[in-house]
């Protein structure tokens, strides 16, 4: 009860925005710039927006979108791949409803159902194992989408149509890693941001520990949060006054939800299920040890071993600027065809279509007009 008095306390977010705004103008009087702060999370840049925080502090610090939406961020070649898997005969792909309406190299697969294809909205992972048992003469692939909070979903999916005996059940695992996402941002040579705030529910899977290299090796503060307004000022602060006493630290902002090494039985049911390997990030390019592969044991579950892979040339707009803006680079205004040739009906890119996609969050919620 005290943190929902806390957390609904506009009293509060006030004076938090007034003490935001204090340390943020001392910190660009000795940087000669506004601070620029990155939200990792594409959850977090929707509740910033949402709240106005972002307009409320647009004069004192900048507040931008790094890689933290799993549409985004998928490869194009990944998605021209289940794109492929829909159009074989006798398959439905089970798909979370953000993929669908994503442009892959010459189609969506809101296209390829328009036209036949096998392709279902569901709304957990287990559903596809129902969709499957319920369709014993269905090929039933399941698109394994999503960062450590979605992976553990889906990992228990694979063990119920394992129990299950199931034939007819399989995942294309496209899953990933944000920490060894961070590292690549954080090795290239472009300062990224002066500093992080991490996503609390991917931190309340691996916990808070594994985010300590940001700070001991890269010398960047960070702050895991959460997503009321409260709770992103409040890590705003501390961040703030962090770089002041220019302390780089990784701080646990989200206490009441996030231990410091996570919740040990969801990692258990990743790593049972689960190998690491490459993964190949839209804008970041191949990471190492960043994807996740089904482990040998599952390997009848494994839709990329089970089907031939289709591979056809990639094509993506040559101005489509997703991949800076899941860099940090560019904010989604920036994009020439932001709000003009790329709008959520006519989408360009995938952070056009996704409710994590910061181009989607601005064109809904931070457009003047
Ligand atoms: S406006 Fe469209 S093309 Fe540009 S970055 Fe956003 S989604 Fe990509």
């Amino acid at each position: 009860m005290p943190d929902l008095v806390r957390l609904h306390n506009p009293a509060l977010a006030r004076k938090l925005v007034a003490r935001v705004a204090a340390r943020a103008n001392l910190l660009a009087g000795r940087l000669g710039r506004r601070p620029f702060l990155m939200e990792v999370c594409g959850t977090h840049t929707a509740a910033i927006s949402r709240s106005g925080i972002r307009s409320l502090l647009k004069e004192t610090i900048e507040l931008r979108s790094g890689p933290g939406c799993p549409v985004c961020v998928t490869a194009v070649q990944d998605l021209d791949a289940v794109i492929g898997l829909a159009r074989l005969p006798g398959v439905t792909v089970a798909t979370f409803g953000d993929l669908i309406r994503v442009p892959g190299s010459a189609s969506s697969l809101e296209e390829e159902r328009a036209r036949g294809a096998g392709v279902r909205v569901i709304y957990s992972p287990t559903e596809a194992v129902d969709l499957a048992r319920a369709n014993p003469g269905e090929e039933v692939i399941l698109t394994g989408v999503g960062f450590e909070t979605t992976t553990p979903l889906v990992a228990l999916a694979i063990t119920k149509a394992k129990q299950r005996r199931l034939r007819n059940f399989s995942v294309l695992s496209l899953h990933k890693q944000v920490p060894p996402a961070l590292r690549t941002l954080l090795s290239g040579p472009e300062p990224v941001a002066d500093g992080l705030l991490l996503p609390g529910h991917v931190c309340a899977v691996t916990g808070r520990r594994v985010f300590d290299f940001i700070a001991s090796k890269y010398g960047v503060p960070a702050v895991v949060t959460g997503f009321e307004p409260v709770d992103i000022l409040g890590a705003v602060l501390i961040l703030l006054d962090l770089l002041l006493r220019q302390e780089p630290v990784v701080v646990n902002g989200y206490t009441r939800v996030v231990r410091e090494d996570g919740n040990p039985l969801a990692r258990e049911l990743i790593q049972a299920c689960f190998d690491y390997d490459r993964a190949l990030w839209r804008g970041l390019g191949p990471i190492p040890d960043s994807g996740l592969n089904l482990r040998h044991t599952y390997r009848n579950y494994d839709a990329a071993l089970k089907f031939p892979l289709p591979t056809p040339p990639v094509r993506v707009r040559e101005d489509c600027r997703c991949g800076d803006l899941l860099m940090g680079r560019i904010a989604p205004p920036q994009c020439p065809l932001f709000a003009h040739a790329c709008t959520p009906v006519h989408p360009a890119g995938p952070c056009m279509v996704s409710t994590e996609g910061a181009c989607s969050i601005y064109y809904q919620l931070e457009r003047s007009c």
